[in-house]
C-alpha cells in the first residue's frame, strides 16, 4: 500500500502540539479500562469519577474496522478537559480485529489501515503508547506468523515516521492460534522490527497466567518477571493489565475475572502492587462491568487493600486462602 493512501501523516500535523500536564503523584499508577461511549473526552469523567490514576481506553469502536476522524472539536475537548491532570497515565488499546498476520489479503490491509489510523487517532490526544495484540497465525505456524507481523509493523512504522504514539505488544493467552503467550515470541518481534525503539510492552496477568508462567506466590513472580527482564527487557514494559482469570494456569483460555475472585490468587497481585519497581507502571483492570462501574471499584479496592504499610512489611503475610470457585460473570458482559 502507498504511504499517500488515507493522507494520514497530513492528518497527524493537523492539531498544534501542547506540553502533557503530568500530575507528580508519588499515588500508585491505578485504574481501569473506560468506555469512550459519548465521545473520547467521556471516559476521562468516567475515570476521575472513580478515582483512577490511570486509564485505558479505545481510540474508537473497538469492534468496527474504521471510523470517520477525530474532529478538532473532539481533540481539544479531550486535550483540555479540566480533569485530564487527574489522570497520570492515560494509554490506549488498539480494537479486536486487527491481525497483523491476518492470512487474507484483505482482512491483512484492513488491519495494516486501522492500526495506522487507530495510532493517528491516538498520537493526536497525546497517547503515549497503543496496546496491541501481536496477531494470530490462523494455521499457517508461529514463525511464519511473527514474521508477517514483524514486516505488517515495519510497514506501519515506515509510513507514520515521527510520530510518537508507540505501540505495546501485549502478552496473550494464546488461545487458538494467537502468538505473544510466550516473552521469547514478543521479543523475536521486537528483534527483528526496523524501529524497535517504537515498541513497548503490556503484560496481562491473565493472560501470562493462561500461557503458563507460575504465579503461584512472590518467589513464582519474581522468576516470572526475571524472566520478562532477561528475554524481553525491563524497560520495555509500559503496563499491566490487571485481571484475574476464570481459567486454568495452562489452559490457553483468555477469560477475564474480578480480582481475588478467579485461579491466580492474591499473592501475584500483591506481589505487583508492592514492587517498587512497578510504581510508575500503570495498572489496569480490564475485568467485566456495569454501566456505573461499581466492579471497577471493588476491584481497586482490593488490590490497594493489598499495598503493605510499613508497619506490616516486615512482618510475615498470612496465607490468604484461595478463592477456588469462579464468580459467574456473563461473557456478553465483557469490558468495552
Ligand atoms: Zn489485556
Ligand atoms: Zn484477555
Amino acid at each position: 500500500m502507498r504511504n499517500s493512501d488515507f493522507g494520514l501523516k497530513k492528518l497527524a500535523n493537523a492539531v498544534p502540539r501542547r506540553s502533557p500536564i503530568r500530575n507528580p503523584t508519588s499515588e500508585i499508577l491505578l485504574g481501569a479500562h473506560m468506555s469512550i461511549g459519548g465521545g473520547v473526552h467521556a471516559a476521562i469523567e468516567r475515570a476521575c469519577s472513580i478515582k483512577c490514576t490511570a486509564m485505558q481506553m479505545f481510540v474508537k469502536n473497538n469492534m468496527q474496522w474504521f471510523a470517520r476522524p477525530l474532529t478538532l472539536g473532539e481533540i481539544r475537548a479531550f486535550l483540555d478537559h479540566t480533569q485530564r491532570a487527574e489522570l497520570v497515565s492515560v494509554f490506549a488499546h488498539a480494537n479486536y480485529l486487527i491481525n497483523l498476520a491476518a492470512t487474507n489479503p484483505q482482512f491483512h490491509a484492513n488491519s495494516i489501515r486501522a492500526l495506522s489510523e487507530e495510532l493517528i487517532r491516538a498520537d493526536q490526544l497525546e497517547i503515549p503508547f497503543l496496546v496491541l495484540h501481536p496477531g494470530a497465525h490462523l494455521g499457517v505456524g508461529e514463525e511464519f506468523g511473527l514474521r508477517k507481523i514483524v514486516s505488517s509493523i515495519d510497514e506501519v512504522f515506515a509510513r507514520l515516521p515521527g510520530l510518537k504514539t508507540k505501540i505495546a505488544l501485549e502478552t496473550t493467552a494464546g488461545q487458538g492460534s494467537c502468538l505473544g503467550h510466550t516473552f521469547a515470541q514478543i521479543a523475536f518481534i521486537i528483534s527483528n522490527v526496523r524501529e524497535p525503539e517504537r515498541i513497548r510492552v503490556c503484560l496481562d496477568t491473565a493472560h501470562v497466567f493462561a500461557a503458563g508462567y507460575d504465579m503461584t506466590d512472590a518467589i513464582a513472580m519474581k522468576k516470572m518477571f526475571a524472566e520478562f527482564d532477561r528475554v524481553i527487557g525491563r524497560d520495555r514494559l509500559a503496563a499491566i493489565h490487571m485481571n484475574d482469570s476464570k481459567t486454568a494456569s495452562g489452559s490457553r483460555v483468555d477469560r477475564h475475572e474480578h480480582i481475588g475472585k478467579g485461579q491466580i490468587g492474591l499473592a501475584a497481585f500483591r506481589f505487583i502492587m508492592n514492587e517498587p519497581r512497578f510504581r510508575n507502571i500503570p495498572k489496569v483492570l480490564e475485568t467485566p462491568k456495569g454501566k456505573e462501574l461499581r466492579e471497577d471499584v471493588a476491584n481497586m479496592r482490593t488490590l490497594r487493600r493489598l499495598i503493605r504499610t510499613g508497619s506490616d512489611r516486615a512482618a510475615p503475610r498470612a496465607h490468604l486462602p484461595k478463592n477456588g470457585r469462579s464468580h459467574q460473570v456473563g461473557n456478553k458482559q465483557k469490558y468495552r
